[in-house]
């Protein structure tokens, strides 16, 4: 579903890719994880055309999406959940999903918005509330539920996780699972790398812009090197 190789990108002078090499099969839950500032947001938003790669290749569900605009890799079947929840906060819950529509066949929004509900009864019940108004997990619910609209093929997710209660992160990893479960492939960036690489069938470390350690998420749960850093205090 996506292959990327040797990728390069920054900006300007700082190189934040410095040769990338992952892949991330159909079907697939993957998480990359890494301490702050190792690139992840990065490679999450180079994938999507912004910044440009420097050097090397990205693949995507067969095709070269490299050197593509961002417009067009959407409507190929890709979306992205950006850290930080960028929902509009003037719109209502409703208004924000139709705006995840926006690049999908109108026939299919009704379908779509129920597909939506039904994985979060949450926001079906504050379907009228402007999204400013939501609580933080509501408000990660929303932005994972806009990228859902666009009937995805594959979905990348910054840190949906982020400043969360143990309860609803809990939720969010569960509607994750239900998400691929459904078809859509995951590619996850997480700092709750224990959580994350429960759910992943593979994981990828990445340290100052590079892959360093991969495997399923078994391997690198019990994998010492990864259990200093990230699971035992270490850099979080
Ligand atoms: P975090 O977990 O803190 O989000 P990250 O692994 O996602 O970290 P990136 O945000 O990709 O890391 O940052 C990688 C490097 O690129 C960092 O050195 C960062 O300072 C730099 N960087 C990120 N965005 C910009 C930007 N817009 N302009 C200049 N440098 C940037």
């Amino acid at each position: 579903m996506l292959a990327v190789r040797g990728l390069r990108a920054g900006y300007g002078a700082i190189e934040a890719l410095r040769g990338v090499d992952l892949d991330v099969g159909e079907g697939e839950i993957v998480t990359l994880i890494g301490a702050n500032g190792a690139g992840k947001t990065t490679l999450l938003m180079t994938i999507c055309g912004m910044p440009r790669a420097m050097q090397g290749t990205i693949h995507f569900a067969g095709s070269d999406i490299t050197h593509l605009p961002t417009h067009r890799i959407m409507r190929m079947g890709l979306a992205h959940a950006p850290e930080g929840r960028r929902i509009f906060p003037r719109m209502t819950v409703l208004e924000n999903l139709r705006m995840g529509a926006v690049v999908s066949d109108p026939a299919f929004l009704d379908q779509d918005l129920e597909r939506v509900m039904t994985l979060f009864p949450r926001l079906k019940e504050r379907i009228g509330q402007r999204g400013g108004t939501l609580s933080g997990g509501e408000q990660q619910m929303l932005a994972i539920g806009r990228t859902l609209m666009a009937r995805p093929k594959l979905i990348l997710l910054d840190e949906p996780s982020l400043g969360l209660a143990p309860l609803i992160v809990k939720q969010i990893f569960e509607v994750i699972r239900e998400i691929a479960k459904q078809g859509v492939t995951v590619f996850l960036v997480e700092q709750n790398a224990h959580q994350a690489l429960k759910l992943a069938t593979r994981g990828y470390v990445m340290v100052n812009g590079r892959i360093e350690i991969q495997g399923s998420g078994a391997e690198l749960l019990a994998n010492p090197q990864v259990r200093a850093a990230y699971l035992e205090g270490g850099a979080h």
